[in-house]
């Protein structure tokens, strides 16, 4: 019976570039918070494609809008205006409270682009003298995979054979205010940061230290950046990881469920002060900001407003960490999340608990080899939710 997901499987790896590790499983269909394999075994979905999926696979509105959309137009590229690109903005801004944005595809190139605002930001308003300008980021990070969020990894693996490296980057470690205050300098542009680091394993930085880096950041001229690909739109219990600490970052970088899993879409949003620093020319991508991708963007957003996706993630995933801290054995040394963003730290290699887990019918996948995330869309009911507590408990109980 696993003929189908073997043949499947074997021709992917014969063509493709070795980049990726995924567990020996097809994913040929979804639902909601459900995927299947071809011979229709059924999966409940932990991982969330990284949170692209908050909002569910195949979410109904979502499949409308793509669908209504891809009637009428798909591309248009920037040369043109299209009628949907408007919508997005106005939303994107309603939801940030910022007043521009500049709309990309992936969350790299949502980097890509918050890197180059911020160089431009420090020249032309700051006053840095011309290829001067640092950007401060935190060990630990994912931000992606061009080379200038390479860059600003400290993941030697992910720069390895690479080089050479984007000049004019500093890191400090992930919630050090005196490292921060001692890496800022005249020429510093930005402090750019995840709120809670997603790859690095969920880690939430020290009470108070949003807070502490943003007045900082103010005092110093410097932007705050925060990269909430990842933690944003609900995924931790509030619509953005900053918001835990009522912090509101000079740029919001989004990306992942902007698209509710169904297009590529990001973008960066922040004033006019400092996005209005691009003129024609000076940036762009041809799919960047395509009516499709827009269409479904505003879809995917209205879905987390009308179906309370944000409080529905504090809520379940109050209730999910506490049954998963309930959880006695000695392999488990922390369990942490904010949300339905939640890590188990283990003393050993999380990947065979994965694998487990695959059989109890969950999929899951590790991050930094000790840390099994729980990362469900955020749609998932709470008898769902309990569903997979129980196969948990089985799997990681002594
Ligand atoms: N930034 C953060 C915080 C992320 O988690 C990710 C993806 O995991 C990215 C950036 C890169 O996004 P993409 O894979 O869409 O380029």
């Amino acid at each position: 019976d696993m003929i189908k997901t073997e043949n499947i499987i074997s021709k992917t790896e014969q063509y493709g570039a070795k980049n990726y590790h995924p567990l020996p499983i097809v994913i040929s269909k979804g639902d909601g918070v459900w995927v299947y394999d071809p011979e229709g075994n059924k999966y409940m979905d932990m991982l969330s494609a990284y949170s692209a999926v908050n909002q569910g696979h195949r979410h109904p509105k979502i499949i409308q809008a793509l669908k209504d959309q891809a009637d009428r137009i798909t591309l248009t590229s920037r040369a043109f205006h299209n009628d949907q690109l408007g919508n997005f903005y106005e939303k994107v801004t309603k939801l940030t409270g910022k007043n521009m944005v500049l709309p990309m595809n992936t969350g790299a190139e949502a980097v890509e682009t918050a890197i180059k605002t911020v160089r431009r930001w420090a020249y032309d308003v700051k006053g840095v003298p011309a290829n001067q300008a640092e950007v401060i980021a935190c060990e630990g990070n994912f931000h992606g995979r061009t080379m200038t969020a390479v860059s600003m990894s400290s993941d030697q693996e992910y720069k390895r054979g690479f080089g050479p490296m984007l000049p004019g980057i500093k890191l400090i470690p992930y919630g050090d205010l005196e490292a921060l205050k001692q890496a800022i300098t005249p020429n510093t542009a930005a402090f750019i940061m995840e709120p809670i680091q997603g790859e690095a394993g969920i880690i939430i930085p020290p009470e108070g230290f949003l807070k502490q880096a943003r007045e900082l950041c103010k005092e110093n001229n410097v932007l705050f950046v925060a990269d909430e690909i990842q933690s944003g739109l609900g995924r931790s219990g509030k619509l953005f990881a900053c918001d835990w600490e009522n912090v509101v970052p000079d740029m919001y970088i989004l990306g992942k469920a902007l698209g509710g899993g169904v297009m590529p879409i990001s973008c960066v949003a922040a004033d006019k002060d400092i996005l209005g620093v691009f003129n024609p020319g000076s940036h762009g991508s041809t799919f960047g900001g395509n009516p499709l991708a827009s269409a479904v963007s505003v879809a995917s957003l209205e879905v987390i407003e009308e179906e309370n996706l944000v409080s529905r993630s504090l809520e379940l995933g109050e209730h999910f960490l506490n049954e998963l801290a309930s959880i006695n054995n000695p392999v488990i040394t922390e369990v942490r999340g904010r949300g339905l963003f939640i890590g188990v730290e283990l003393s050993e290699a999380a990947r065979p608990y994965c694998e487990k887990l695959k059989e109890e019918g969950l999929l899951c996948k590790e991050t930094h080899e000790n840390v099994i995330r729980f990362a469900p869309p955020l749609i998932i009911s709470e008898e769902d939710l309990n569903w997979a507590i129980e196969r948990i408990k089985k799997v990681l109980s002594v």
